[in-house]
Formats: C-alpha cells, sequence, structure tokens
C-alpha cells in the first residue's frame, strides 16, 4: 500500500531525501531506498511498505528475547520487507535483504487481532520494523485502545526526530547493540553505532522497557575486553538493563565459526560482574537463561527454551529478601 512518507526533504533536480534514518539515502526519480520501503515517485518521497507485513505470528515473548516483560506471555509477531542495514550475518536476508511476497494488514486490523488469541499485543519485528515508520504511527495508538502493547524488536537505527515522535507508543523494546566498536559496525553490518547507542539512551530516558542482545560473533566482535567495553557501556545507562548475550551461526555473507562455549560462559562472568541480568541464548548453558534475584541469590525465574515458570517473585520484587526486580508483570 502506498503513502506518502512523513520524514524527507525535497532537493535539486527532483531528488528527495530521506530523513528517516542515518542511512539518509537521496534518490533521484523511480529510485528505492537501500530499505526497499520508500521510492521518489513524481518528485515526493512515497511510502511503498505501509501495512505489508512479510509474517504473522504468535510467539512466545521469550522469543524476542524479552526476559522482564510479561515473562511467559505470547505475543503477535509482525513485520515489513526491508531493513535499513545490511549485516552479512543477518538470519533473516530473505525478507530483509530482497523483495518478498507480503500481505496488507490495516492498522485497524492489526489492532483487533493484537490481543486476539491470549496475545498481550504486537510486537513489530523479523526485519527492521522502524523502517515501518508511517504504519507504526498509525497502529501503535489503536493497539494501545485495544489494551495491547507495543514492542519494537530492532536494531536501532533511526533519527533522533521520527524516534521521539514514536517513542510514546512503545512498551518494550528490544535492541541490538552488535558490538561497542564502529568499526565494525561499518564492516559488517554498513550502520554507525552512535545512532544505535543514542537510540537506546533516548527510548531508556523516555521509560520504555529495554533489553539490549549482543551477538557474539568469532574473531570480530568477542574478545573479552569489547566484551567488558560493552558491558560497561551498558551498565553506565543502567545495571537494571537485561543484556542477552547470543550464539552466532555461520549464515549468510559469514563463514566464521560458531560462537565457543567458553567464549559464552566468559560473557557471562564478565556480564555479572557490571549488571544484575545477563543471558546467553541460541545455546543452552545450564542456568544461563533463568533470572536470579542481584541481591540474594534466589531463582525468580526458570527457563528451559520458552517454557517459563516465575517460582520465586512477589509482584515485582524478590520474593525471599524483597528486592526490587527490573520487570514487567
Ligand atoms: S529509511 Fe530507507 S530510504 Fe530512508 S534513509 Fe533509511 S534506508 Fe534510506
Amino acid at each position: 500500500m502506498e503513502r506518502p512518507a512523513k520524514y524527507y526533504e525535497i532537493k535539486e533536480g527532483g531528488k528527495v531525501k530521506c530523513l528517516l534514518c542515518p542511512v539518509g539515502c537521496v534518490l533521484e526519480e523511480g529510485k528505492e531506498g537501500i530499505c526497499l520501503g520508500r521510492h521518489n515517485k513524481d518528485g515526493k518521497m512515497m511510502v511503498t511498505n505501509y501495512g505489508e507485513t512479510v509474517s504473522l505470528n504468535l510467539d512466545p515473548i521469550e522469543k524476542k528475547p524479552l526476559f522482564h516483560f510479561y515473562p511467559g506471555s505470547v505475543i503477535l509477531s509482525t513485520g515489513p520487507n526491508g531493513c535499513n542495514m545490511s549485516c552479512k550475518n543477518c538470519q533473516n536476508w530473505n525478507i530483509s535483504q530482497r523483495k518478498s511476497p507480503t500481505i496488507y494488514v490495516s492498522p485497524e486490523k492489526m489492532a483487533s487481532l493484537s490481543i486476539a488469541q491470549g496475545s498481550i499485543g504486537v510486537a513489530y519485528t523479523y526485519t527492521e520494523p522502524f523502517i515501518w515508520f508511517e504504519y507504526l504511527l498509525d497502529t501503535m495508538p489503536l493497539v494501545r485502545e485495544q489494551g495491547g502493547k507495543n514492542v519494537m524488536v530492532t536494531n536501532g537505527y533511526i533519527m533522533p526526530e521520527p524516534l521521539q515522535e514514536l517513542l510514546p507508543y512503545i512498551d518494550a523494546m528490544n535492541i541490538d547493540l552488535k558490538s561497542i566498536q564502529n568499526e565494525f559496525y561499518l564492516k559488517i553490518t554498513g550502520g554507525r553505532l552512535r545512532f544505535v547507542q543514542d537510540t537506546i539512551v533516548k527510548s531508556f530516558e523516555a521509560g520504555v522497557h529495554i533489553e539490549i542482545t549482543n551477538l557474539l560473533i568469532t574473531g570480530l566482535n568477542d574478545s573479552p575486553e569489547q566484551i567488558a567495553e560493552l558491558v560497561n557501556w551498558v551498565a553506565s545507562i543502567s545495571p537494571h538493563i537485561p543484556l542477552h548475550f547470543s550464539r552466532y551461526f555461520p549464515t549468510y555473507k559469514l563463514t566464521n565459526p560458531p560462537t565457543s562455549l567458553e567464549v559464552l560462559k566468559s560473557a557471562y562472568k564478565i556480564g555479572k560482574e557490571r549488571l544484575d541480568y545477563v543471558y546467553v541464548g541460541n545455546i543452552d548453558i545450564s542456568g544461563t537463561s533463568d533470572t536470579v534475584c542481584p541481591s540474594c541469590g534466589t531463582l525468580l525465574i526458570s527457563r528451559y527454551g520458552y517454557s517459563t515458570q516465575i517460582v520465586g517473585l512477589d509482584e515485582s520484587r524478590c520474593a525471599s529478601c524483597g528486592q526490587k526486580i527490573n520487570i514487567i508483570l
């Protein structure tokens, strides 16, 4: 479905410049942005991905991953075609890096589906949901009206102004912090680190529930020094932000071997030195997907795969010592 884009400026010679994300595509007549979702039509920027969804599924919230936001619930999960990064290890490259079939779901329809079948709302995920900006702006308030939550699973690559416009409607985000080094971002993702960091800080300051994921890629971002630097940066915002280290497997254009067990165990240990809640995903390492009280060590939530059991919480406090836990139930 085609709609006028919101953030762009008209340049000389019939060109348009997109102001939605830091890529800043400048497009001649008929040309499309690298996210595949907007183009220059008759000297105006038009959105072509409005409401066009690549997928609609009911997923466990833990799959996003969000471990501290309605644990054990399910959420309607959807997303557009395309992405504004071009990660060499993209797991979803077949829907993020090329055109793929979509179906149109209106904002009203999405809102009505958001609380069906026990869903707590809508997770905008799979590719890069911020490139769905105009659709999100129309859909998120309607989801809220139905009593649903809006969850973003994102690379965080958006300009500050559109981010600020959307933040009041976002309840929770899992933001990828792919590395703490800008060279990694430039070489592997095509993006730039500082914009992602800016999104994390601004979203946290706006009161959105934030969790962060860091995929550890063998030989690229998995040294103890880089892990410690990333952990320290997250801790400098808040030690209560949950951090998910994730195991990498070779995929798409990257052939580096899978993340070793030793690196994942070491990352978990480094993370726990500064942060209250650290997890390891994409692999089963005993205890690293459980939530324990940062004060007394009591098991609060036990997880195995997508099976979640709340065992030691009294509302949002540790049932044993009363410590306040950063969790929304
Ligand atoms: S949102 Fe798409 S068109 Fe706009 S600058 Fe980013 S990649 Fe380019």
